[in-house]
């Protein structure tokens, strides 16, 4: 069978390039290593029909409506807006940073209005390099040492197994600094769990007359016998390039999952342990669709330097690997041999609603 396009990776970048390729009207083969569909969104019910996150908590948000359209065509969502306590000094504490958080770390009762200024204080006492250079930077320029220390310095020396001052400020980014009482952890317009689960998702994404699938093959070992086809690849960016110019660094979670006969043993879906523990964040999965049990099953996080590749490391070192990585990998994309997808083969920190949009960027352009 002759194909007009192989998709190497049935995660979110392979399946959703797949499903717009074969809407275009191409012959497409998905060839993945693992046994199963959707990558590390893969998700099952477990004996006491909780649906628990194989690779760990997956909550989808997005304030791109394409996107959420896209993936509402394949599945239901479940109206779920995820918020986070961290366990600090005893105390559970609404974070990210907002005005509840000061109030009941610093035992004050500002309001929203004083929010401002409160910080500007907690900046005027602290030192950080003017020029924001790294992760430590780009967080105590905002809020302060002490919030630093507090809530970032330790979970991510944790998260990443290396000083903060060493990894990128980008990462800092993703966690928002509010002014008002939004406790939320995201403030996208549409946010939500799929209703049957993220792999029943993922199969139906797949569903299509013009799209086979491949599972337990290396897309590696089945590459030489499709020489005329279009890849598109969405594993580990220096793999395809037979590391070449080094290996760059993936950051990899030791899950352990816990049932307890309780109906529910956290006040929130998640909880950071910035100090305290081994563990980076407990998740307690019923909170996300609400199922009926008589258990209820936790995820605990320990972060590794070995094992499935779960996150990319952003430091300079890897960045300067990724620049020549991506110069060759551009030089594929523009002779539309080979085009790259996703979290791992762009060698960036995406989430799952940006990886869908560059599938439909690159897609789009073919
Ligand atoms: N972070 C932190 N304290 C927290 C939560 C996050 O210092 O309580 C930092 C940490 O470096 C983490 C990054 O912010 O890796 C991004 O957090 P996010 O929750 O987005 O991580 P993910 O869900 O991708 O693991």
């Amino acid at each position: 069978m002759n194909y007009d396009v192989i998709v190497a990776g049935a995660g979110m970048a392979g399946a959703v390039s797949a499903r717009i390729m074969a809407e275009k009207g191409r012959k497409v083969l998905i060839v993945e290593k693992k046994k199963q569909l959707a990558g590390n969104c893969h998700d099952y019910k477990n004996e006491y029909g909780i649906t628990v996150h194989t690779y760990g908590p997956h909550i989808f948000h997005t304030n791109n409506s394409a996107v959420w359209n896209f993936l509402n065509r394949f599945t239901d969502f479940e109206f779920y807006q995820h918020r986070v306590l961290a366990y600090a000094e005893g105390k559970m504490i609404p974070f990210p940073i907002n005005v509840k958080t000061i109030n009941s770390l610093f035992e004050t009762n500002i309001n929203v209005g004083q929010v401002e200024s409160f910080l500007k204080e907690q900046v005027e006492n602290s030192k950080f390099n003017s020029e924001i250079v790294n992760f430590r930077d780009a967080v105590v320029s905002q809020v302060g040492e002490r919030l630093y220390e507090t809530f970032f310095k330790n979970y991510t020396a944790k998260q990443w197994g290396r000083d903060p001052e060493e990894l990128s400020p980008e990462i800092a980014r993703r966690i928002p600094v509010r002014k008002n009482g939004d406790n939320r952890y995201f403030s996208d317009i549409y946010q939500g769990i799929p209703k049957s689960g993220y792999s029943r998702m993922f199969e139906r994404i797949v569903d299509h007359e013009n799209i086979d699938i491949l599972l337990g093959a290396d897309y590696f070992e089945a590459r030489d016998h499709f020489h005329d086809s279009l890849t598109i690849y969405t594993g580990k960016l220096d793999e395809y390039f037979d590391f070449k110019y080094g290996e760059l660094e993936y950051r990899s979670l030791k899950l352990e999952f816990k049932s307890y006969e309780n109906s529910y043993v956290q006040p929130a879906a998640t909880v950071n342990y910035p100090n305290d523990y081994d563990w980076t964040r407990i998740t307690e999965f019923k909170h996300f669709l609400k199922e009926d049990s008589s258990h209820t099953t936790l995820c605990y996080e320990y972060p590794a330097s070995c094992g499935d590749p779960y996150y990319v490391v952003m430091t300079p070192e890897n960045d300067r690997k990724r620049e020549m990585y991506m110069e060759d990998a551009m030089k594929l994309e523009t002779g539309k041999q080979t085009v790259f997808v996703g979290r791992l083969a762009q060698y960036r920190y995406y989430n799952m609603d940006q990886v869908i949009e560059k599938a439909m960027e690159k897609c789009g352009n073919i």
